[in-house]
C-alpha cells in the first residue's frame, strides 16, 4: 500500500516548495495538481474555448499526463511539456475558472487517484484531503496571510521581467481565494482531521522541519 499525504491550502501559501522539498527528503513523488488545472487552462485558451460547454467539450482533445525527471513534474499536453508556459498570471486565473466546472473536476479526478495508488506521494491542491485522497494518511492545511502570501510570490516573481506590482499581485491572490472557497463542487477548505499549518511568521526551513516532525510522529517515517 502507498502512503500518501495531501496538502492543501490557498494560492502562493507556499505548498509547491515546501512539498517538493518535504516529499525530496522523504523519496516521495510530489504532485503538483494546480499544474494539471492550469494545463486545461492552457488548453482552453488555445482551442479558443471560453464557455462552460466549450471548456468541458475540449477536454475530448486534452491529452494530459505527468512525468518526473530527476525528482521534477513536467505536465505533458499532447506530448509537449507545457510545465513552463502554465506560470503566468494569466493562466493561475484562468485556472481557477476552469476549476470551477464540474466537468474539468472528474476529468482530472482518475489522473491524480492513479499516482496517489501507484506511489508514495505528496500531492497538493484545494481538495486533496477532501475530496481525491479523503483517507490520506496525512493531512495538512497550508495557509498564511494574504499580504504574506502576496510578499512571497512578489519576491518569486520579481526577477521576471514584466513582473506585477505587490498591489497586483494581492489582489489577484483575494480574488483566486474567493473563487476557490466559494464555488459549488469542491471548494477549497480544511478537511476536518487536516493539521493546520498558519506560515505567516514562519521561514520556508521552520516549515520544512515542522512537516517532517508530523510525518515522524504520525506516520513513523
Ligand atoms: O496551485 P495553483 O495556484 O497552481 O492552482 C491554480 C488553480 O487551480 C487554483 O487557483 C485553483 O482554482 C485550481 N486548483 C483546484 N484544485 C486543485 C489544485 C488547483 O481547484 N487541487
Amino acid at each position: 500500500m502507498s502512503i500518501n499525504i495531501a496538502i492543501d491550502g490557498p494560492a502562493g501559501a507556499g505548498k509547491s516548495t515546501i512539498a517538493r522539498a518535504v516529499a525530496a527528503e522523504l523519496g516521495f513523488i510530489y504532485v503538483d495538481t494546480g499544474a494539471l488545472y492550469r494545463t486545461v487552462a492552457l488548453h482552453a485558451k488555445r482551442q479558443g474555448a471560453e464557455t462552460p460547454e466549450q471548456i468541458a467539450a475540449c477536454l475530448n482533445t486534452a491529452d494530459i499526463s505527468l512525468c518526473f525527471a530527476e525528482g521534477t513534474q513536467h505536465v505533458l499536453l499532447c506530448g509537449e511539456d507545457v510545465s513552463g508556459l502554465i506560470r503566468t498570471p494569466e493562466i493561475s486565473m484562468a485556472a481557477s475558472v476552469v476549476s470551477a466546472l464540474p466537468a474539468v473536476r472528474q476529468y482530472l479526478f482518475d489522473l491524480q487517484l492513479d499516482m496517489a495508488k501507484q506511489n508514495n506521494v505528496i500531492m497538493d491542491g484545494r481538495d486533496i484531503g477532501t475530496v481525491v485522497l479523503p483517507h490520506a494518511d496525512l493531512k495538512i492545511f497550508l495557509t498564511a496571510s494574504p499580504q504574506e502570501r502576496a510578499r512571497r510570490r512578489y519576491l518569486e516573481l520579481s526577477e521576471k521581467p514584466d513582473c506585477p506590482s505587490m498591489e497586483q499581485i494581492l489582489e489577484d491572490i483575494i480574488k483566486r481565494d474567493e473563487a476557490d472557497r466559494n464555488r459549488v463542487v469542491s471548494p477549497l477548505r480544511q478537511a476536518e482531521d487536516a493539521v493546520l499549518v498558519d506560515t505567516t511568521k514562519m521561514d520556508q526551513q521552520q516549515v520544512i522541519r515542522h512537516l517532517l516532525e508530523l510525518c515522524r510522529e504520525r506516520l513513523g517515517l
